[in-house]
């Protein structure tokens, strides 16, 4: 794992995230081991440590570190756990999930940023990722039932391909609302017709475009 710059991750950890409430120890081990800013295009490496979410191209940003952490706690990952993750993005939140489940499916709908998200793990030595092109409000049915799945783009509605393919237990954390503002919500799938759903708190994410998300 890259230790370069690990005085600021130090920094991000314990300000951005410890500060704020983030608990989970292991979390924080690989919130402090993961190089952030391998995840962000070189000249905003300067910035990669700092308090908000940054362009990665395509239109795209990889998220506030706090909101990162927050979202991954909330569902709640465990050793033995598949986890679906939806908007791969630069791949930093699913080299953090990569630390803490057996293995983390993700789904990107630019080409452009799976490619280099797949070579950052490679370059990290990270394993137990499969990532695929594709439109993830379908999730991935082949993969399918997962023990959490993580939105990371803005979903008009809950896709209902998503909430069958989580498992009975299973947790889903994905912003709901408009393009612009939006509530992060958890979905607790109680029994396969019976879902639980909590408005957590407001988020601003890039939309969610696909089938069962915005159309374009
Ligand atoms: N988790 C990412 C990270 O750590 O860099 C941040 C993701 S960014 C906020 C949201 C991502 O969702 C973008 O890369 C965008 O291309 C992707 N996206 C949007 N709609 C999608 C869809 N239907 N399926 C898969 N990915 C999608």
């Amino acid at each position: 794992m890259d230790s370069s710059r690990l005085e600021e991750r130090h920094v991000m950890v314990k300000e951005q995230l410890e500060k704020r409430g983030i608990r989970n120890p292991w979390l924080l081990q690989a919130m402090l081991d993961i190089p952030r800013h391998v995840f962000v295009p070189p000249d905003d490496r300067d910035k990669a440590y700092e308090d908000g979410p940054l362009p990665i191209g395509a239109g795209q940003t990889i998220s506030q570190p706090y909101i990162v952490a927050s979202m991954i706690e909330l569902i709640e990952p465990a050793e033995a756990h598949r986890v679906l993750e939806v908007g791969v993005g630069s791949g930093y939140s699913t080299a953090i999930l990569s630390r803490l489940v057996k293995e983390v499916y993700g789904v990107e709908r630019e080409a452009s940023l799976m490619a280099q998200a797949e070579k950052r793990f490679k370059e990290l030595g990270i394993h137990n990722v499969m990532v695929r092109q594709g439109d993830g409000t379908l999730g991935w049915e082949e993969e399918a039932t997962f023990d959490s799945i993580l939105v990371t783009a803005a979903a008009p509605k809950i896709p209902k391909p998503l909430l069958r393919q989580l498992k009975v237990g299973g947790v889903m954390i994905i912003p709901v609302g408009g393009r612009a503002e939006q509530e992060l919500v958890r979905v607790i799938k109680r029994t396969e017709e019976h879902f639980q759903e909590k408005t957590l708190y407001g988020v601003r994410f890039v939309p969610l475009i696909g089938q069962e998300g915005w159309a374009s």
